[in-house]
């Protein structure tokens, strides 16, 4: 058995580990974008909100005293990493990085509201706002992407048909 105490500070580990991996999938992504400059200035905005984002979730992790899993942030860095070579290989890369990025995105929406549920069942206040500042930011993030997928598919399916014309990033 384990106290949802117990259960929140699991869980605050697991944000630690998602929010490195998020931070590492999108500095690949944008590092490697070229021809969609409005996908890559919002992938920058979020690399921005993950650093926040990563500040609260240390935050509750050193007031809880948990410290964070050394071993899942290495695992999560590792998956980053191979997705981020994976993609560079494919011709399509911008378009799967995209769907990619919009899993993710739900991913921590469903990790963050989660969150919000237990650190309401434990009582920890600090622990509730913080995730409750960060959910609407996922929650932007994915709502952009999926809203935006229709343009860049458009401007890949262009560039894609167009002679000697880099369309994958
Ligand atoms: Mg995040
Ligand atoms: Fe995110």
């Amino acid at each position: 058995m384990a106290t949802p105490q117990e259960n929140l500070l699991d869980w605050l580990r697991d944000a630690h580990a998602m929010e490195q991996q998020a931070e590492s999938m999108l500095k690949a992504q944008s590092e490697r974008l070229e021809h969609y400059p409005d996908l890559k200035a919002r992938i920058d905005q979020h690399i921005q909100e993950t650093l926040g984002q990563q500040k609260l979730i240390d935050g509750c992790l050193s007031r809880l005293g948990g410290g964070s899993s050394t071993l899942k942030d290495m695992t999560g860095k590792l998956m980053a990493f191979g997705q981020a070579v994976g993609g560079s290989l494919m011709s399509d890369e911008v378009i799967k990085g995209a769907m990619a990025g919009y899993v993710f995105e739900n991913v921590e929406i469903a990790m963050y509201t989660t969150l919000i549920a237990a650190a309401k069942a434990a009582g920890d206040q600090e622990t509730l706002a913080a995730c409750e500042q960060i959910l609407p930011q996922e929650q932007a993030m994915a709502e952009w992407l999926l809203a935006h997928m229709p343009q860049v598919t458009e401007a890949f399916l262009i560039r894609s048909a167009a002679p000697n014309t880099e369309a994958k990033k």
